[in-house]
């Protein structure tokens, strides 16, 4: 688990964007997909992100300080929110693929799915996106502890599949709630960006 973590601030654009050489890691993923949990699972603390906001409404990149400089990690607002205008939507897609694809910064992203389910198209169109920016993924497959045993492999099969997901990434399945595989995702997040 993270040894520090620290909110540093909000930014609506480029021009809050930090300018310095810190590695960051940025966490993308759908609504309600577990993201904040996630977060506040690996910095062992309860409020870090915001658990349970109005899914969909911040259309800000939250920028956290994790293991006293070690690296950023950048929170990303939950995509697939049907409620959301369109030119939200827009405003949205604009943000992400400008940080996606011009953040020297960024080494890595930890992209969140929910077990339970079949990837949604905006899952799909992700993690395409991701591929073919040539980003390095973490895949965190939430939820876990509400599958069945016998659904576990059936359904993570069923996942990859659909994404057609890219053996060189690494997929973990997690429960934020009982606290599965939670330091194996921080050891695969570490390595991954090598700090
Ligand atoms: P976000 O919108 O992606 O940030 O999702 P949240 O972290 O707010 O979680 C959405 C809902 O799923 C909340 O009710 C969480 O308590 C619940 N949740 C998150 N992770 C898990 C998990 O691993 N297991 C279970 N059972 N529920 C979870």
């Amino acid at each position: 688990m993270f040894k520090q973590s620290e909110f540093i601030k909000s930014a609506a654009n480029k021009s809050g964007w930090i300018e310095d050489t810190t590695p960051e890691v940025c966490f993308v993923g759908r609504s309600n997909v577990g993201k904040s949990s996630f977060i506040n699972t690996l910095a062992n603390k309860k409020k870090l992100a915001k658990v349970a906001n109005t899914p969909g409404k911040t259309r800000l990149l939250n920028f956290f300080d994790i293991n006293n400089g070690s690296f950023r990690l950048v929170d990303a607002p939950g995509y697939g929110y049907a409620k959301i205008s369109n030119s939200m939507k827009v405003e949205f897609g604009i943000m992400m693929e400008d940080y996606l694809t011009s953040r020297e910064n960024l080494k890595l992203v930890c992209m969140l799915v929910d077990l339970r389910h079949k990837p949604t198209n905006d899952d799909i169109q992700m993690y395409d996106f991701l591929k073919a920016n040539n980003i390095t993924v973490l895949m965190i497959g939430t939820k876990l502890d509400k599958l069945k045993r016998n659904e576990i492999a059936k359904n993570e099969k069923l996942i990859k599949e659909t994404l057609e997901f890219d053996q060189n990434d690494v997929f973990i399945k997690v429960s934020n709630l009982d606290k599965i595989n939670i330091k194996e995702s921080y050891d695969a997040l570490i390595r991954l960006i090598e700090v």
